[in-house]
C-alpha cells in the first residue's frame, strides 16, 4: 500500500491549524492508555505532536494504536483540536493541540531498543555508537548536528562575503608537516608507493597562494595517525584559511569578524569587535598555559624576590639552582629561563581542607613541580598555617625565624607579600617553585585550571576568546638534543630575529598566532616563509637533511620558485568551535558518526581485516598474522 506523505511535520501545529486535516509521519516517541484512549507522541527533526485515539474510534484503528511500540515509524492522519485549557502542555512547542487520528499507517517496525531515545542518551558511550543512529534521534544530538550545519553556513557565508573561494584540495597526497603520522593508503597501479592522507591542507594552500588565489578558504577533512590520548580524532574538520599579502592582523581581523558572524547568526551572541591579544610568554607567567581560559582571572604572581627574603631554603635553593643553569646557557650565548616562584590567591578560600589542598597540589605534580606550598590568611590578616612560618620572623627575633625556618623573615615580608597579591582575611595561598621557571608556571597553571573548574568559574554560555601571540619559533628538544621548529616549518621568524636565527635560536619569536576560547586551543596560524634562502636557514636549525626537505617538500620549495607572494592562513578547528558552542567537553558530541577514545567505529567495526584478493591487488603482505 502507498503511504501515507505527510502534510506537515510534527513541530508545525499550533491553534491556529484547529480544524485542519493533517497527515503526520514519524516515530513513536511516548504512548500512553488512559481508560479507552491512547496518546501517541509523534516525533521527527521538528518536534513532537500529540496524537489520540478517542474512546470512539474504529476497532480497527484502536488495533493498530495497541500495536505501536517505541519508535515504529508511522504515518497518521486526523484532524487538529485544540486541547482543553487544563491539558495545554507550555514546555512544548505543539502543546496547544492535538491530533484526532482517522487512520494510523504502520511504516516500519522497530525492535526492543538498546536505550531509550530522549533528550540525551543516558547509554554508555560504545554502546551510544554501536547505535548511533538511534543515539542521533536523541533531541540533543539533533540541536547539535544543527548547530554544527548552520555554523558551517555562516562560515560559509561569512568567508564568501569577504571574498575568499572555497577551493577543494586533495586528500591523497603526499605527506604533510603537521608532525603527526600520516594515514597511509596503499597504491595498487604502483606497487610499494602510498598515498598519504592530509594531515592539513598546508602545502597545498600555500600553493594556491603562489597561483594568485588570493583569498582561500575550506572546510577541510584532515586525517592524523595520533596514539589515542584525551578528546582526540583520526579525522576532523579545519576551517582552513590562507590569505596573500597580509601582515599578520589582516588574519586575526578576519577570523575575528569571522567569529563575531558566526556567534550571532547561530547562538545570537554578540562577540566584541576585537579579541584580546597575550604575548605568549605573558600567558605563560600569568596562566601557566598558552591556552587560558580567561572566564575567571586568578592570575598567577612572581614572588621570586620575596621568597628570597623568606626563611624557605627550598624556595631559595630552587632559585639559586636555576639562575646557575641561566648563566651557565648564557655562557654558551644561548637564552634560557632561570627559576622561579610562583603565587596564586584564592579568594575566600582559607578554609580548603588539608585534603583538598591536596588534590590541587597533585594536580600540581603532573605537571613535574616536586610539590606545592600553602598558607592562609587569618581572620586578624596574618600568614597562617602551612609555610607561613618562613614568612614570618620568629617572635622576639628581629629577622630571626620562626621554628623551622633556616634563615631569617624579615619583618616586612608578610606585609609586604599580602600586599603583593591583594590577599584578604579568608584568603588561601599557593606556591610552586622550580629551578626550571617553565615547571613552575605550568604546574601552578594547571592548579588554577582545576580550581577554576572545582569553583564553579567555567560558565558554558561565556565565550572568552583570545590570541596569543609572539610564539617562540624554536623549542628544544631534550630527548633528541636539537632545534625542533615549535609550529610547521614553514612559519616565518618575526623579521627582527632574521640575523641571529643560528646565533640564538631559544629566543626567536615566530610570527605565529594561537586563537584561544574558554581555555581551548581553537586554531594556529602564521605568516609563511616565501623566500626559499630563509625556509633552508630554518631547514638547516631543525637539522632537516636538505635531501630529505627535497624529497618530501620540494614540490614546495620548487614552487617557491616562480613568485610567491608573501602569504599567511589560520584553520579554526570546526569540531572543536562547535563543541564549544554547544556547552560540551568532547568532539565527539558534534560529529555523526565519530570513532570511539580508542580510534575504532564501533557501528561499523572499521578499522577491520581485507580479503587476501584485496591485499594481493594491493601488493600487500601482512606479516604479523592478526589475531582472529
Ligand atoms: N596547517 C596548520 C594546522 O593544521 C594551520 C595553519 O598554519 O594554517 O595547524
Amino acid at each position: 500500500m502507498e503511504y501515507q506523505k505527510r502534510t506537515v511535520t510534527c513541530g508545525g501545529l499550533s491553534a491556529a491549524d484547529a480544524g485542519k486535516s493533517v497527515v503526520l509521519n514519524g516515530w513513536v516517541h511516548r504512548r500512553r492508555d488512559h481508560g479507552g484512549i491512547a496518546f501517541i507522541n509523534l516525533r521527527d527533526r521538528y518536534g513532537v505532536t500529540q496524537v489520540v485515539v478517542d474512546d470512539d474510534a474504529s476497532e480497527a484503528l484502536k488495533a493498530t494504536a495497541a500495536e505501536l511500540k517505541f519508535e515504529f515509524c508511522v504515518a497518521i492522519s486526523g484532524r487538529v483540536r485544540t486541547r482543553p485549557e487544563a491539558m495545554v502542555n507550555k514546555d512544548m512547542a505543539t502543546g496547544a493541540v492535538e491530533v484526532v487520528a482517522d487512520a494510523i499507517q504502520i511504516l516500519s517496525r522497530c525492535e526492543t531498543l538498546p536505550f531509550m531515545v530522549d533528550e540525551k542518551s543516558d547509554a554508555k558511550e560504545d554502546l551510544r555508537l554501536t547505535y548511533r543512529y538511534l543515539d542521533l534521534r536523541s533531541f540533543s544530538m539533533q540541536r547539535k548536528l544543527r548547530l554544527r550545519h548552520e555554523v558551517a553556513f555562516a562560515v560559509r557565508e561569512y568567508l564568501t562575503g569577504s571574498g575568499f573561494y572555497e577551493i577543494e584540495t586533495p586528500t591523497f597526497i603526499k605527506s604533510t608537516p603537521e608532525g603527526a603520522r600520516d594515514y597511509l593508503v596503499p597504491s595498487r597501479l604502483y606497487p610499494g608507493k602510498f598515498y598519504a592522507l592530509p594531515q592539513s591542507p598546508q602545502l597545498y594552500k600555500q600553493i594556491l597562494m603562489v597561483s594568485g588565489f588570493d583569498k582561500y578558504f575550506q572546510l577541510a577533512r584532515c586525517y592524523r595517525d595520533e596514539d589515542a590520548r584525551g578528546d582526540r580524532q583520526p579525522e576532523f574538520t579545519q576551517i582552513d584559511i590562507e590569505m596573500s599579502f597580509v601582515k599578520r592582523d589582516d588574519v586575526l581581523e578576519l577570523v575575528e569578524g569571522m567569529m563575531g558572524h558566526v556567534f550571532d547568526k547561530t547562538l545570537g551572541v554578540k562577540l566584541p569587535a576585537t579579541f584580546r591579544r597575550i604575548a605568549y610568554d605573558d600567558s605563560l607567567e600569568l596562566y601557566g598555559t598558552d591556552k587560558p581560559d580567561l572566564r575567571f582571572g586568578m592570575e598567577m604572581v612572581d614572588i621570586g624576590e620575596l621568597a628570597l627574603r623568606s626563611g624557605f631554603t627550598a624556595f631559595k635553593d630552587a632559585l639559586s639552582e636555576g639562575a646557575a643553569r641561566q648563566a651557565a646557557a648564557a655562557a654558551r650565548g644561548i637564552t634560557q629561563d632561570g627559576g622561579a616562584v610562583k603565587a596564586l590567591l584564592v579568594p575566600g578560600k582559607a578554609d580548603y581542607s588539608r585534603k583538598q589542598i591536596e588534590e590541587l597540589e597533585a594536580a600540581a605534580k603532573i605537571y613535574k613541580a616536586k610539590g606545592m606550598a600553602w598558607m592562609k590568611v587569618g581572620a586578624t590578616g596574618a600568614l597562617e598555617g602551612g609555610a607561613s612560618k618562613f614568612f614570618i620572623p620568629a617572635a622576639g627575633a628581629a629577622g630571626g625565624a620562626a621554628d623551622g625556618a633556616a634563615a631569617g623573615a624579615d619583618a616586612k615580608l608578610a606585609a609586604d607579600l599580602i600586599a603583593k597579591l591583594g590577599a584578604k582575611p579568608g584568603d588561601l595561598i599557593l606556591m610552586v617553585a622550580d629551578a626550571k621557571r617553565r615547571i613552575a608556571n605550568v604546574s601552578l597553571g594547571a592548579v588554577r585550571t582545576k580550581l577554576g573548574k572545582d569553583l564553579g568559574f567555567c560558565d558554558p554560555a561565556r565565550y572568552e576568546f583570545a590570541w596569543i601571540v609572539d610564539f617562540p619559533m624554536f623549542e628544544w628538544n631534550e630527548e633528541e638534543n636539537k632545534w625542533d621548529t615549535a609550529h610547521h616549518m614553514f612559519t616565518m621568524p618575526q623579521e627582527k630575529y632574521h640575523p641571529s636565527l643560528e646565533s640564538d635560536p631559544g629566543a626567536v619569536k615566530g610570527d605565529l598566532y594561537d586563537l584561544v576560547l574558554n581555555g581551548f586551543e581553537l586554531a594556529s596560524g602564521s605568516i609563511r616563509i616565501h623566500d626559499p634562502e630563509l625556509q633552508k636557514r630554518i631547514f638547516a636549525i631543525v637539522g632537516f637533511d636538505p635531501k630529505d626537505a627535497e624529497q618530501k617538500f620540494g614540490f614546495l620549495t620548487e614552487a617557491f620558485k616562480y613568485g610567491p607572494p608573501p602569504h599567511g592562513g589560520i584553520a579554526p578547528g570546526l569540531d572543536r568551535l562547535v563543541m564549544l558552542m554547544a556547552g560540551e567537553t568532547s568532539i565527539k558530541e558534534v560529529i555523526a558518526f565519530p570513532k570511539n577514545s580508542f580510534a575504532v567505529g564501533p557501528m561499523d567495526d572499521s578499522p577491520n581485516y581485507v580479503d587476501e584478493k584485496q591485499l594481493k591487488e594491493l601488493h600487500i603482505r601482512i606479516v604479523e598474522t592478526p589475531k582472529a
